[in-house]
């Protein structure tokens, strides 16, 4: 028998013959068990699992049940040796012993191996071996593909490879999603609970669930009344936060202790646990204490931020890198393998001048802001993204040992039509040629009708980098949408073609990103593809996956053409425009109900019924007969901030102005804001805002009032056509049914 079989240095999977006239395998003989399916003695959860895995598909392929048996008991026909028995042991090749996640398969003889480097390299080896040599494919997490077949059989043949990343992380948490992962070679983030049968793959600890953590290692709640000086001075004060900030006092004595203390009482619960996010809270809130802007000085010189959104801000990646060192070293005195990730992101996106990550730190670093979804990072073309190379360049040079975040599903949020499978896997090449080894997704993986092959095609190049981009999505194509295969390649095609004929770079915000980003003719093109595949697709399965894109690209398409419009209306406020913003928002959500791009629409059929632009307001609602809109879009008793602002033009802001103002009788409405100074800024910003009184006050009645205020001239940003004013605040709940704007006679 000729072996043409090796392990490369580069790790590469393939599935090689390996045998010349050699007898083929055969695992079920017309529907008949033909082999007995072997796994160690005490084999762990993990090998159980693939074994029943194997077990569950060739019952699906043939209507065989094949039998499982422990090492030492009868075997009967193909012996397959599930995980490290004693002759897969030996079989196995010195180096994929090593590895972990290692795969390894070997069809000779009377018996098939299938073992990796552990217990989870097994359970991807059995995944591996039923796509390769059976054909079966796990094309999204609902959806897969088994093909039918009465009698099993491979050639002699063998399989082997190492993953090309070793951490492979999708973000999605659901049941379904973890098995897809699973089957696609990923190994986090799971549950904990899941850890026996997963071979232990990553997982986040219940405490800490999340990436933003200063929070809920050193929470507010807990330690502020004893503890004041841990948490930061933020103009003047000492504050605690939650996940949106503010952060901690880094320098504070006793701070380090108390978090790696509590870092290593995680650590310590539960031993299954292989890391921790010990990142900052998000959004801002640095402490402004002598001692922290002290460490800024020393450490950086105290300088700003060159690139993205946090531009010229002060420049926080020494600091937070600091502070992970200083918790990493106390926990390394327990805990030296643990891993302690530390988001790089906004003002500490780059890397630190001074404080280099100790090893068991992992920068965790988000291609967000600057980035461009649109186009691979490697494109010198795109702005944003030629700014975060220069970055990610530098981490991979100081820090390979980064964890990439990757903002797949963030790549355009809303379900709107996102082409973006070709530049993910360039980049998920370009990462690995820059030495990156762990990769982490921001991903549902629920959106696959709008996104694509993009999830499959990253799962299959985190393991092999080396594979062709186009073959992968031939194949997804292919196994997806069968008969209807072509108009569907050519749909995504040209959703693609859409957004590349435009140029435009976008990023996670589509009121902001969506105009102009689609070339629409070529969205027609794609409408017209999908009634080809409706036609093309026969069978019942492939229908209704052609109909869910379908769906959700419809929807898409109209909510794309509604931004795009009421961006145009901005610049040139027809009626004209309005309406069609508005049509295409009306049937975009008869089609499908998004939550924000509902609110969208429902801020648009406000500003239609009122005359004003509006930004803040909730969804609309019924109330006393009439339509209304509400300023908490969140709702009472969340304790969040409801605020909501409108524009009116004023013709003569020389005159007084007079407003009438619909506004329901129980409404906590005592005053109107108007944007005096600043125009345009928010209290924070510098903006300057002046209250303004009704003549009359609310009735406290469930009926409609309509309030009248009189704003005087000096009151009016003078010589500016556009006038802004807010209401709201803290966790009132104000609804609006109209709003009127005239000149008061004099
Ligand atoms: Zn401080």
């Amino acid at each position: 028998m000729k072996y043409g079989f090796h392990v490369a240095a580069v790790p590469i999977l393939f599935l090689a013959s390996i045998g010349e006239c050699a007898p083929a395998l055969v695992f079920v003989q017309d529907g008949k068990p033909a082999s007995t399916i072997v796994v160690p003695r005490q084999a762990s959860p993990t090998v159980r699992l693939a074994a029943e895995e194997l077990a569950k598909y060739l019952k699906t392929m043939s209507g065989a049940t094949v039998p499982i048996v422990e090492e030492g008991q009868t075997v009967s026909g193909v012996a397959v040796h599930v995980g490290a028995t004693e002759a897969a042991r030996a079989a196995l090749p010195g180096d994929l012993a090593k590895a972990t996640d290692s795969i390894f398969a070997k069809a000779d003889g009377d018996r098939l191996i299938l073992c990796g480097g552990s217990d989870r390299g097994t359970l991807f080896t059995v995944y591996r071996f039923l796509e390769q040599a059976l054909g079966c494919r796990w094309l999204a997490p609902d959806v897969e593909f088994v093909p039918e077949r009465r009698t099993i059989r491979v050639e002699p043949s063998a399989l082997s490879g190492v993953p090309g990343f070793s951490m492979r992380t999708f973000g999605a948490r659901g049941e379904r999603q973890r098995e897809w992962g699973l089957k696609m070679g990923m190994n986090g983030f799971f549950n904990a609970e899941d850890s026996d049968h997963t071979g232990n793959g990553y997982y986040m600890p219940k405490a800490v669930p999340g990436c933003h953590a200063y929070h809920r290692i050193v929470p507010g709640d807990r330690y502020f009344a004893k503890h004041p000086e841990w948490f930061p001075l933020v103009r003047g004060k000492r504050v605690p936060g939650d996940h949106l900030g503010p952060q901690l006092c880094v320098t504070a004595p006793g701070l380090a202790d108390e978090f790696a203390k509590n870092v290593i009482a995680y650590f310590d619960e539960d031993p299954n646990l292989q890391l921790i996010s010990i990142s900052p809270n998000d959004c801002r809130g640095w402490c402004e204490c002598e001692d922290c802007l002290e460490l800024d000085k020393r450490l950086c010189g105290g300088r700003t931020t060159k690139q993205g959104l946090a531009r010229d801000r002060a420049f926080m990646g020494d600091r937070v890198f600091w502070f992970a060192n200083e918790v990493a070293k106390r926990v390394a005195v327990k805990h030296p393998d643990k891993l302690l990730l530390v988001l790089a992101y906004l003002e500490y996106a780059e890397p630190p001048d001074t404080a280099k990550p100790a090893p068991n730190v992992v920068p965790w670093l988000c291609h967000f802001a600057p980035a461009d979804y649109s186009r691979p990072i490697g494109d010198p073309t795109s702005e944003p993204n030629a700014q975060f190379n220069g970055i990610l360049k530098r981490w991979a040079k100081s820090a390979p040992h980064l964890l990439f975040y990757s903002y797949v599903s963030k790549s355009m949020w809303w379900r709107l039509p996102r082409p973006v499978a070709r530049s993910f896997a360039a980049d998920v090449k370009h990462l690995h040629g820059l030495g990156i080894r762990r990769y982490y997704c921001q991903s549902s993986l629920s959106d696959w009708p709008e996104a694509g092959p993009l999830y499959y095609v990253i799962a299959k190049l985190l393991w092999d980098p080396s594979a062709d981009t186009e073959a992968i999505i031939a194949d997804w194509t292919q196994h997806m949408f069968g008969a209807a295969a072509k108009p569907m390649s050519e749909f995504y095609g040209a959703v693609e073609q859409a957004v590349r004929d435009t140029g435009q770079s976008y990023s996670d915000n589509p009121p902001r990103d969506v105009p102009g980003l689609y070339d629409f003719a070529q969205m027609d093109r794609a409408l017209a593809k999908l009634d080809e595949a409706k036609a093309a697709a026969t069978d019942e399965a492939v229908a209704a996956r052609v109909k869910r894109v379908a769906d959700v690209f419809r929807y898409g398409d109209h909510m794309a053409r509604c931004i795009d419009a009421a961006a145009r209306f901005k610049e040139t406020p027809t009626k004209a425009l309005m309406r069609e913003a508005m049509d295409h928002g009306e049937k975009a959500l008869a089609i499908m109900r998004h939550p924000k791009a509902a609110k969208f629409v429902s801020a648009l059929q406000m500003n239609d019924q009122m005359g004003v632009l509006s930004r803040g307001f909730g969804d609309t609602i019924e109330l006393g007969g009439r339509r209304c809109w509400n300023t908490d879009e969140t709702g009472r008793g969340d304790g969040k901030n409801g605020w909501a602002s409108f524009t009116i033009e004023v013709a003569d802001t020389t005159k007084p102005l007079r407003m009438e103002m619909d506004v329901w009788g129980k409404s906590e409405l005592q005053s109107l804001l108007i944007n005096t100074g600043g125009l345009g800024r928010s209290f924070s910003e510098g903006g300057v805002w002046e209250s303004v009184k009704p003549q009359a006050p609310l009735s406290g009645k469930e009926q409609w009032d309509t309030l009248v205020f009189v704003i005087p001239p000096k009151l009016i940003a003078q010589g500016k056509p556009i006038q802004r004013f807010g209401l709201g605040g803290s966790d009132s709940q104000i609804w609006i049914s109209g709003i009127r704007v005239q000149s008061a006679a004099p």
